[in-house]
């Protein structure tokens, strides 16, 4: 599901945009960011966080959960599939999963049958029985609450293991960076890497600890919403006066 950023509906760069001549073109391409010191980065990371913050307050989680196996059950089943699609399947599949013993003793193809709508269904059976045989075997049934025994688990790599602590236990250990964190933090120039847990990293830095958790679920509302993969949206966006929009060539007002 895509939010759309309450700042972008009455920012006066995009209404008054549409009265003028060039109207839906994007603002200036601001300098590249990488003539910044990291104090500079880190200060215009505080500044687009804030302005993230305001255009998107309701900024969360979208999948559905109740408790932490559920938490962890949804993350898995939300590699290359919508939350929308995850949240209509386990709106049934928690109803009959409820223990990690269940997933562990799943019978053959009742699982795969449940969790089909997902994609990949063979592949994510296979990690769900592995993860709930773990948790059984390791675990005592129950999800651990560190990120060293979370990455232990078949499936969970930080970035769903960041996105369990953070939801289901309140933990903060680390920023999920998921496709759309991964996006923005390269166009922003805030990182230059490729690799998730390096990119992580340089977002750790950048950040205050306090904004590791919130900053994802703003990162992620708005690649849903304005810096799309494809066409961001960059003459509407709430943060393009501080973007220098690296590698981006095909931004729409
Ligand atoms: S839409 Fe994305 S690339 Fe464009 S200005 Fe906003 S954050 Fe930067």
């Amino acid at each position: 599901m895509s939010r759309q950023p309450k700042a972008a509906k009455r920012s006066p760069r995009a209404s008054a945009g549409k009265d003028r001549k060039g109207a839906g073109k994007a603002p200036a391409r601001k300098a590249t960011s990488w003539a910044e010191t990291s104090e500079q980065r880190a200060e215009r990371a505080r500044r687009v966080m804030a302005a993230l913050e305001e255009a998107y307050p309701d900024a969360r989680v979208a999948l559905a959960f109740t408790n932490p196996l559920e938490m962890v059950v949804a993350t898995v089943l939300s590699a290359q599939c919508t939350d929308a699609r995850v949240n209509q399947v386990t709106a049934e599949l928690f109803k009959r999963y409820r223990t990690a013993r269940d997933y562990a003793e799943a019978p053959p193809g009742e699982l795969e049958r449940a969790i089909h709508a997902t994609g990949f269904f063979n592949f994510k059976s296979r990690l769900l029985r592995g993860l709930g045989r773990t948790l059984v075997d390791r675990f005592g049934g129950e999800v651990p609450r560190t990120m060293d025994e979370l990455v232990e688990l078949p499936g969970v790599a930080r970035k769903t293991a960041n996105i369990v602590l953070g939801n289901a236990f309140g933990v903060v250990e680390g920023i999920a960076v998921d496709t759309h964190v991964r996006r923005l933090a390269q166009r922003l120039g805030l990182s230059k890497e490729g690799d998730p847990e390096d990119i992580e990293r340089d977002l750790m830095a950048l950040l205050p600890r306090e904004l590791w958790f919130r900053g994802t679920y703003l990162l992620i509302d708005h690649g849903r919403g304005v810096c799309n993969a494809k066409r961001p949206r960059c003459g509407e966006c709430p943060v393009a006066a501080m973007c220098p929009r690296l590698g981006v060539d095909g931004s729409v007002g």
